[in-house]
């Protein structure tokens, strides 16, 4: 089987060879920090991130599939009296689909912006208005997409976009040249047009973002949701503390939103937090300076530069540390 990842194309032999390497390297990291966590299980509450965090990257965001063997330990973790969030920058249904495991009943979509508490409790956050406007850029987009005949794939979430044409470059054998003039006349005949006709207004605070062959499209609200606002949701009920100990784990900038927050939920309800970050490039100084006495474990030794499997090793370690494997 080979892999397309947002690295290109890895084959299982060298998914091994990283995997190896990595887990070496996490083998040597204290995990002394998870111990009253591990000790509590009902009174912890586990905030998980998913791409990046239990999965490894694929290019067309449907395929993410958890890696190997940490779904079954996110199951026994529940079955063992962890209370599980998942917290993902997918849309609720999309995000309950990939995990696929019924028991989990707390949810936090589009950045915490989508809200499933207890399997019974929604909240959307996202503003009508930007989601029709959303939705009419989509529609425009894949309409002069399939009048060009380009098999963009576009990926549509409520409360923003993203469009995806890796894959379609990597089939036509593109050289660097010929990548960065197809991208500018996509940009030009195809993309511009359509958010021209329905992004006119001064303070519609659309962000696009175009980044490794592919386009990211949001709304940057100013009162906008993060995920320190969803970490909030699961911990808290009518302002008073539901749990000792957190644990949050993630590997992207957005989950750092999660970290500042259950650190100063940490410094102002005396709640134990162990917030880990699985990827290097995620792990900004302020969190290696933190206030107060509560750790952070990164994944410092990245073994894995090209970013091809994310932090899955460290993620199997921590599940089996706190189910005392
Ligand atoms: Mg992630």
């Amino acid at each position: 089987m080979t892999i397309i990842t947002n690295a290109g194309r890895i084959t299982d032999k060298q998914i091994y060879a990283l995997y190896s390497e990595a887990c070496e390297a996490v083998k040597k990291l204290d995990f002394k920090g998870l111990y009253p966590i591990a000790k509590n299980p009902s009174s912890s509450l586990l905030v998980l991130d998913f791409d990046g965090t239990n999965s490894v990257f694929v290019t067309n965001p449907n395929d993410v599939v958890w890696y190997s063997g940490l779904k079954k330990r996110v199951v026994k973790l529940h079955e063992t009296g962890y209370n599980v969030a998942i917290s993902s920058g997918r849309g609720l249904d999309d995000l309950q689909r990939v995990i696929g495991i019924p028991q989990i009943k707390n949810y936090a979509g589009i950045h915490g912006n989508q809200i499933l508490l207890n399997g019974d409790r929604f909240r959307n956050y996202l503003p009508k208005e930007r989601q029709i406007q959303l939705r009419q850029i989509y529609d425009g987009i894949l309409n002069s997409l399939n009048e060009n005949h380009l098999p963009i794939e576009i990926e549509y979430k409520p409360g923003s976009m993203v469009l995806h044409w890796r894959e379609y470059c990597e089939k036509e054998c593109m050289s660097a040249n010929e990548l960065s003039g197809f991208e500018k006349e996509l940009f030009d005949e195809v993309i511009d047009p359509v958010l021209d006709k329905y992004n006119t207004q001064a303070d519609s605070n659309l962000r696009i973002k175009a980044t490794n062959h592919g386009m990211n499209a949001d709304f940057s609200a100013e009162n906008a949701r993060n995920k320190g606002h969803a970490l909030l949701d699961f911990a808290f009920l009518d302002c008073t503390p539901l749990y000792k100990n957190i644990l949050v784990l993630g590997d992207s900038a957005s989950d750092e939103t999660m970290i500042r927050m259950a650190d100063e939920l940490s410094g102002r309800y005396n709640i134990y937090v162990v917030s880990i970050t699985v990827q290097q490039k995620s792990t900004p100084d302020w969190m290696m300076k933190r206030e107060y006495p509560h750790i952070v474990l990164p994944y410092c030794k990245q073994t894995d530069p090209d970013n091809k499997v994310g932090g899955v090793p460290l993620v199997g370690f921590v599940y089996d540390r706190l189910l005392g494997l």
